[in-house]
């Protein structure tokens, strides 16, 4: 039995519109998670062709896919299976000029990118045009996770003015990385994006989800009222 708040956020997510941005490790269980989750348009952003390396993890992709852009084949593949979802492909790398016309268009903004200059360009981006974000890493056995309603709640630069450059921080190409983790998260995202969309359940906002070699706990932030990206003033 669907009560009337159900058939409403039903509603509510059918009319979304959610772009991820990344469709390696992260994106892939992003993506179905708001396809299944009824989420009615989702972009899908990557620059990357399908690579060997992908196929364990990035289940959308077969070895014939190998050399293809990595957004175009994932989107057909969404297509495939969730045939009345609007599903766009941007076979592009974001850059700081084409961010903002890329973002736009999308109510919510789901960072799957796995380097810090990626993530502080959506992230930035997603800020200034005030649209709801989902950051996440996962390196090694750690992850972590916040949602930023952006103006309302810490952002990246409240905690991190200065956004680190790519060799201070390993990656998942140096580190490695725990699979089952990185799909975890990845799903967490599609959460956040679905409860933002559809007004139910609390958001992991002023508080950051962190999972330490199976230990979980959220640590509690506050939000720079002078931050000089998220703040009312600039
Ligand atoms: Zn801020």
């Amino acid at each position: 039995v669907t009560s009337p708040s159900d058939a409403a956020a039903a509603n509510r997510l059918r009319a979304g519109r959610v772009l991820v941005v990344g469709v390696g490790g992260l994106g892939h269980p992003a993506a179905l998670g708001l396809a299944t989750a009824g989420v009615g348009s989702i972009g899908l952003v990557d620059c990357d062709r399908v690579d060997v390396s992908n196929l364990p993890r990035q289940l959308l992709f077969t070895i014939g896919d190998l050399g293809q852009p990595k957004a175009r084949i994932a989107a057909e593949r969404l297509r495939q299976r969730f045939g009345h979802i609007t599903i766009d492909a941007f076979d592009l790398r974001l850059t700081a000029e084409n961010a903002a016309g890329v973002l736009t268009g999308y109510d919510f903004v789901i960072d799957a990118t796995d380097r810090p200059e990626s993530k502080f360009l959506v992230h930035d981006t997603a800020v200034h045009l005030r649209k709801p974000l989902s950051h996440a890493g996962v390196v090694g056995e750690r992850g972590q996770a916040l949602t930023i309603l952006p103006g309302r709640s810490c952002c990246l630069r409240c905690l991190f003015p200065q956004a680190p450059t790519d060799d201070e921080i390993p990656t998942c190409e140096a580190a490695g990385v725990l699979g089952p983790l990185v799909g975890m998260f990845g799903y967490i995202q599609a959460s956040e994006a679905v409860k933002c969309l559809s007004g139910r359940g609390d958001l992991l906002t002023d508080r950051l989800l962190s999972v330490d070699a199976g230990r979980w706990r959220t640590i509690a932030l506050r939000r720079d009222p002078d931050c000089s990206t998220c703040s009312v003033h600039t």
